[in-house]
């Protein structure tokens, strides 16, 4: 089992007169550690649906948008992965300006199609249920998709990736834009969760609580939420009875 080994961004933003947007920095900065099998999986929170995630062998960044600015003081991408083609998950400026000689990327079709030749030339698709593999890494493909009639239009069934990582024995689940779909509650031995909660897009706190404590992972992270209370979801979920903990990031600050 893997256990947290500790959490600077706390201790970090407890300086009591660093200046605040200083302080929010450098928490997202630090980030949050995790423990597997060979070393720690670092995420740092960037923004909304964006994050930068530092393992053993390789750094990730899911999503990334906002200006490759945005992410000056991260190390530079190995792999980025995208999960669909709405603004708030691909931009392609961010890409162009994140991508260098030996960054690979990992889309859903849909995105692939997108790319100018250049960073399609980088980019591997996916579709839903596809596995593979970047490095020691294994990475599967998982439906992302709206189930909730009058939300169907946003993200309709097939197109859009959540992925899993399986990270030297330690699972992360992206969710993507999704709400609580059937393959999202079957899975099972997740360690880290990623999961949106805002409507009309994904979902309501109430379902994404509900969702979550079916496949109960050991830490989740509520992200694409804004105008939600993630500490509402936060409630709803510990009413299950779940032992997954809530992890908090500066999504939004
Ligand atoms: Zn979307
Ligand atoms: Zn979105």
């Amino acid at each position: 089992m893997l256990t947290r080994r500790h959490m600077l961004a706390g201790a970090a933003a407890a300086g009591g007169t660093v200046f605040l947007p200083y302080a929010a920095r450098a928490a997202a900065h630090l980030g949050d550690m995790f423990e597997t099998e060979t070393g720690q999986i670092t995420v740092h929170p960037v923004s909304h649906a964006s994050f930068v995630m530092e393992t053993p062998e390789m750094v990730i960044y899911c999503d990334p948008v906002g200006g490759a600015e945005t992410y000056a003081d991260y190390p530079a991408p190995d792999l980025i992965l995208i999960t669909h083609e709405h603004g708030d998950h691909y931009d392609l400026p961010t890409l162009e300006g994140l991508v260098q000689g030996g960054t690979q990327m990992i889309t859903n079709p849909a995105v692939h199609d997108m790319l100018p030749d250049a960073l399609r030339a980088k980019a591997t698709a996916m579709a839903n249920g596809d596995s593979g593999s970047v490095g020691g890494m294994s990475i599967d493909a998982i439906p992302a998709y709206n189930i909730t009639e009058g939300r169907l239009k946003y993200h309709p069934q097939g197109r859009d990736n959540g992925y899993i990582l399986g990270i030297d024995g330690f699972r992360v689940y992206i969710a993507g834009d999704t709400e609580g779909t059937p393959e999202m509650r079957a899975l099972e031995d997740i360690d880290l969760a990623f999961v949106p909660m805002n409507l009309p897009y994904t979902m309501d706190v109430d379902q994404a609580a509900d969702a979550v404590a079916d496949f109960a992972p050991t830490y989740v992270y509520p992200y694409h939420y804004r105008g939600n209370d993630p500490a509402e979801f936060a409630r709803l979920l510990g009413d299950t009875g779940v032992a997954t903990e809530v992890k908090m990031g500066p999504w939004y600050s």
